[in-house]
């Protein structure tokens, strides 16, 4: 399956091959965490030869000596990280142009998942915004 990707601005752009077995993992690590400024992260990991960078030049940042995560340098939004040995690239499902497309798979990093995050079905569900916006 043929993706598409961007950043809120439109700034960069990417796309990449979606293969059944290819590992969705909604990572809650503390670096997603704050990467992101979201509770978890969800990704979808494909090998570099089906990735590519369509428009735009991203900004990366290395989080740590193995990995560098790239984001847009105007919006902000985490896009794809790479790994210094080539094994894979790691895009984030949330600034694909069709979110729905991949789902997740597994959980990544449980033991630093956050307390409260773990949605559970009783609390109310609002399709828009919720009352502190009204
Ligand atoms: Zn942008
Ligand atoms: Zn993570």
């Amino acid at each position: 399956m043929h993706l598409t990707g961007a950043c809120l601005c439109g700034a960069v752009a990417y796309e990449f091959d979606h293969q059944p077995g290819d590992v969705a993992d909604i990572c809650h690590c503390a670096q997603c965490r704050r990467a992101s400024g979201a509770a978890a992260l969800p990704w979808v990991q494909v090998p570099p030869s089906r990735f590519r960078v369509t428009s735009g030049t991203p900004k990366g940042f290395a989080s740590s000596p193995q990995a560098t995560r790239w984001f847009c340098g105007d919006c902000g939004t985490p896009l794809y990280m790479t790994d210094h040995e080539g094994h894979s690239v790691g895009i984030t499902l949330g600034s694909l142009d069709q979110p729905e497309a991949v789902q997740p798979t597994v959980h990544g990093w449980v033991c630093e998942q956050v307390s409260w995050f773990s949605p559970p079905a009783s609390l109310p569900r609002y399709d828009r915004a919720p009352p502190y916006d009204q």
